[in-house]
């Protein structure tokens, strides 16, 4: 709003909410719109900076971000003040890296390590999941492999420069376009992940409990926890303050339903635990419509880091498509399906 115009309006004694209040009796439509596209331009997380693929560049990439004190600006907020995230040392085997010696001239990497996922102030020895408030049998075995692989591995690939299913956490990471310039079709270099599937151990950490978060409020899943041990180590507790803090982040979208059951965010169909965990069936070649992957509020991309919090969210391979590389907050994706709609 202009000084002037603001001016006037005080000495007139009308609030901003009179004037919205008088264009609302004339155009009720616009002034929806209005407030429609103020509450969509309310910060959403903004993409983090692009890591450069040195090792000193590294170091400054694994360094945990200071939470901003105001929680609406940064969702980090959340993350860093609820969970534990002590560096919990890990082991990655570099293979061939004398194949990007040009972007690598260095293999010393020491500092690969995870974080703690439970609760801040937790009792006992740190961990890197919750693997151990689920009953064992074979479902569970699914579900939290299922979980462990979404979160922890990037996707499947040929091994040729890329390696199949490898660490996020794997510290050569190569552009689109660096993989075309080294990929040969006789070698299998197995040497570097894409830079759009790296993470860091705080993200993964992130990513994970959101991730959680979603499976433990699929419809079934609840009988397969540990009740006791789920309440006794604050787990429970964490989550549920997570899905609270999920469900702000997303205010204009709907991201469970009525019943605080999980939903295909997409198609807004209720999550069966067969949709992720079948073990009648191997879903990776026995596909279906509704089996859960793990979709993105901002796609995968090689400018910011896409397995974070925040980021993650439940699309069945059908809602998945629909919205294809669309921002699941912006309205791009919705409008397109409506015109497509119109159209036919
Ligand atoms: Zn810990």
């Amino acid at each position: 709003m202009s000084s002037q115009l603001s001016d006037k309006l005080q000495t007139c004694k009308l609030t901003f909410e009179d004037v919205l209040e008088l264009f609302y009796q004339k155009d009720p439509a616009m002034v929806e719109r209005l407030i429609r596209e103020r509450h969509e331009s309310m910060p959403v997380r903004s993409p983090v900076k692009e890591p450069l693929p040195t090792e000193s560049d590294l170091e400054d990439f694994e360094l945990e971000p200071e939470p901003d004190s105001d929680e609406e600006v940064d969702p980090n907020y959340f993350y860093i003040n609820e969970m534990c995230l002590k560096k919990i040392p890990t082991k990655i085997k570099i293979t061939n890296p004398e194949h990007i010696k040009k972007y690598y001239p260095s293999n010393d990497i020491t500092n690969i390590h995870k974080k703690c996922t439970l609760p801040k102030g937790h009792d006992g020895k740190c961990k890197k999941n919750f693997d151990h408030i689920f009953k064992t049998n074979e479902i569970t075995k699914k579900l939290l492999s299922s979980v462990d692989k979404a979160i922890n591995y990037t996707p499947g690939n040929d091994d040729y420069v890329y390696k199949n299913r490898a660490s996020r956490l794997y510290p050569h990471y190569l552009t689109a376009k660096q993989e075309k310039e080294i990929r040969d079709k006789n070698i299998k270099k197995k040497c570097a992940i894409p830079k759009k599937d790296y993470s860091t151990s705080l993200y993964i950490a992130e990513a994970y409990i959101d991730w959680m978060t979603f499976i433990v409020n699929v419809m079934g899943v609840k009988e397969y926890i540990n009740n006791d041990e789920y309440e006794r180590t604050g787990i429970k507790q964490l989550l549920e303050k997570n899905k609270k803090h999920l469900i702000k982040f997303y205010s204009n979208r709907k991201i469970f339903d009525n019943d605080g059951n999980s939903i295909c965010v997409i198609t807004k169909n209720k999550i069966n635990l067969n949709d992720i965990a079948d073990i009648d069936r191997d879903n990776r070649t026995d596909i279906k419509d509704t089996d859960i992957q793990h979709g993105h509020n901002y796609p995968r991309s090689e400018k910011y880091i896409s397995v974070r919090g925040c980021n993650l969210l439940p699309m069945s391979r059908k809602g998945n498509l629909l919205i294809g590389e669309n921002v699941f907050t912006e309205n791009k994706w919705i409008d397109e399906l409506k015109k497509i709609v119109s159209i036919n």
